[in-house]
């Protein structure tokens, strides 16, 4: 039995291979495609669930030998989510972190975000669910005369592996 490929994957050893979706976004904003813009997207497509801060984007590159400058790299993350390839959240300390965007299906696809380790766990069991709400809500606001864009469903609180720590002082504590 041979299954056929629907797409043949045209990547190069070299270059990072930038999905479809975000070439159509960066093509649409009308953003260059260099270096700098394939490695910070190759390095979000490498770990989808992290979210980086600025500062972790650039010590990244660095490793990798795509040094980029600092004030460059702020304006590529901006430029980057405002076009809708990544997304920014702040944290309790009020740290931008970015991680890549979904596409538009993945709306009414929850997120969950432990404050503790910043980890991202998309909840797609609950997609049926949430839909319904999306549309109670897309409903209400346009009663009221709005037009609902994109909504962003995120949990917050602490994950599974956070919240069983091994150091836990124990009843003979104090
Ligand atoms: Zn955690």
């Amino acid at each position: 039995m041979s299954r056929t490929a629907p797409r043949a994957p045209s990547d190069s050893p070299e270059a990072t291979t930038v999905p479809p979706e975000i070439q159509a976004r960066l093509a649409q904003a009308g953003l260059r495609r260099t270096l700098a813009t394939r490695a910070v997207i190759g390095l979000f497509l490498a770990r989808p669930a992290q979210g980086l801060t600025h500062a972790q984007v650039l010590a990244a590159l660095a490793s990798r030998g795509a040094a980029v400058n600092r004030v460059t790299l702020y304006r590529l993350l901006d430029r980057l989510a405002a076009i809708g390839v990544l997304e920014r959240h702040t944290d309790d300390d009020r740290t931008w972190r970015f991680t890549l965007a979904e596409g538009p299906d993945a709306d009414a696809v929850p997120r969950f975000e432990c404050d503790a380790c910043h980890q991202q766990f998309r909840l797609p069991d609950a997609a049926g669910p949430t839909r319904a709400v999306v549309e109670q809500l897309q409903h209400t606001l346009a009663m009221l005369g709005h037009q609902g864009g994109r909504i962003d469903l995120a949990v917050h609180g602490t994950c599974a592996a956070c919240s069983t720590c091994p150091g836990d002082p124990g009843p003979d504590s104090g």
